[in-house]
């Protein structure tokens, strides 16, 4: 039996990621950016409820569940996050877990962890994970522009460029979701009207359905009745998603041009986008065609763990 070379120092190379979510805060080891095997992968519950150091405590339970199944410590952990950093200030905004908001979280993180961190938004991590593991990697490796959005309960978009996850100066590149779409979208919580997420995220679509109908129903029974062509208005919402994702999608496409768009999140699995809706972001479009690969994610709910760990690549 071979046996088995002992590397110099076990650990070396590893990305540490964790996605800090509403719910459950999950931890990921990969072995290297260029063989991302899992060497671990765990979760405990935010348990956002009973406040921000809490929230801070389970991290810190976590990291130390990851150090003693790996037996090595981390050089940098990333981190995905509902919200953004915003880069002046340091101070976490526009988190839907709302405790997180105002708070130093990337000093404080690196504070009780006592390692560096670097925080990303969740839309930023989907992007970067499908572009360096996920589909983009698979089928278009040449691509050096990525723009990755999730469409489900909020929208969210994420560039990447060379490999590399682009926060902006503000850290608010690539949210997307808060363009102005339409003014039946109505008022949305950043303070705006007629945001892209209040158009076509998963619940106005439900919400339009309701106001027509008086029948709150969950978007897939929507979807289906749409697909099975028994009912005008589940038609109608589908129709309404087709022209308002055309004309939102061409606007990142007349600006960033980018290689390949990925779309996850629940309406992101609505078969339509990727053949009418398609054809709605063409007629859209600065061009007489459209050669932009729009394509389904590869990863699924792994995405943001995923990103997150690859952040500490990026940042080498
Ligand atoms: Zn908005």
């Amino acid at each position: 039996m071979a046996k088995k070379k002992q590397h110099p120092d076990p650990g070396a190379g590893n990305l540490w990621g964790i996605d800090l979510g509403g719910t459950k805060i999950e931890g990921v080891v990969l072995r290297s950016a260029q063989d991302p095997e899992v060497l671990f992968r765990d979760r405990v519950p935010t348990e956002a409820d009973q406040g921000y150091e809490h929230i801070l405590e389970q991290i810190h339970k976590l990291v130390e569940m990851m150090k003693a199944a790996l037996g090595t410590v981390p050089t940098m952990i990333g981190f995905a996050t509902p919200g953004t950093v915003d880069p002046r200030r340091g101070t976490m905004k526009n988190c839907n877990t709302v405790v997180m908001n105002g708070k130093p979280m990337q000093a404080d993180i690196a504070r009780v962890l006592g390692v560096p961190v670097r925080l990303a938004n969740d839309a930023n991590c989907f992007a970067l994970a499908e572009t360096r593991w996920g589909i983009v990697k698979q089928e278009y490796p040449d691509a050096r522009i990525v723009f990755g959005v999730i469409i489900g309960t909020g929208v969210g978009g994420g560039v990447v460029i060379d490999g590399r996850s682009i926060a902006g100066l503000q850290g608010i590149g690539g949210e997307w979701g808060h363009n102005f779409l339409d003014e039946s979208g109505g008022p949305c919580y950043c303070g705006k009207s007629g945001c892209v997420e209040r158009v076509i995220s998963g619940p106005m679509l439900q919400q339009y359905y309701f106001k027509e109908t008086g029948n709150n129903k969950p978007l897939k029974d929507i979807v289906a009745l749409a697909e099975s062509k028994v009912d005008p208005t589940a038609q109608k919402t589908m129709i309404r998603l087709v022209h308002f994702f055309g004309k939102a999608m061409s606007v990142i496409i007349n600006i960033l041009d980018p290689d390949v768009i990925v779309i996850g999140g629940g309406v992101g699995n609505i078969a339509l986008l990727y053949d009418r809706g398609r054809d709605a972001v063409k007629q859209n479009v600065f061009n007489d065609r459209l050669d932009t690969p729009i394509v389904r994610p590869m990863l699924g709910d792994s995405a943001g763990v995923f990103g997150a760990a690859f952040l500490v690549d990026d940042a080498v």
